[in-house]
């Protein structure tokens, strides 16, 4: 998969824009703090789309009420970070170090079968990224993603 200079902001938008319609139906509020001027970064736009795809799909799963998805964006020196955090059910704490195994899922078998997060994993850290975790079960999680800056900018 090719690479190119990708602005993670459109691909943010472009994916609620097209799942906009669907997280409202299922009562999840979306806000957005987008950095302006976000650096773009040297990535597969496909791969960037699977991740944060997946991170949408995941949040839906742990909010079947309703709640709150806001995505944030902003950079530090040359890198630029991504936080996603839901109002969901969270992550008990048993499981936490697992969730990012392949295979591993605390969904039906219909529903999931425990590939998406060690996907992303995989292109984050074929990005020279990094992907952090931080839940309170009963509270929400929220995933950070770290990916450095296209060279030649900050
Ligand atoms: P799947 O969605 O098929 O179960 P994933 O690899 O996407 O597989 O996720 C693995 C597990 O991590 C999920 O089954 C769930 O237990 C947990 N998980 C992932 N994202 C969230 C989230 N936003 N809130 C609560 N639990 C989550
Ligand atoms: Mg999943």
């Amino acid at each position: 998969e090719e690479k190119g200079p990708v602005n993670i902001n459109t691909i943010i938008d472009e994916l609620l824009m097209l799942h906009e319609k669907q997280l409202q139906e299922n009562s999840i509020k979306i806000k957005t703090e987008l950095a302006e001027a976000l650096p773009e970064i040297n990535a597969s736009k496909n791969q960037m789309r699977q991740v944060f795809l997946n991170m949408i799909s995941n949040a839906k799963d742990a909010m079947p009420e309703g709640g709150t998805l806001t995505f944030r964006s902003w950079h530090r020196d040359k890198e630029v970070f991504i936080e996603i955090t839901d109002t969901g059910q969270g992550i008990k704490e048993e499981d936490i170090n697992r969730i990012f195994d392949s295979f591993f899922t605390t969904k039906d078998t219909v529903k999931g079968v425990g590939l998406g997060l060690s996907v992303c994993y995989g292109f984050i850290k074929e990005h020279g990224g990094d992907i952090r975790v931080k839940s309170s079960a009963g509270e929400g999680t929220t995933f950070t993603i770290s990916l450095p800056a296209h060279a030649g900018q900050q």
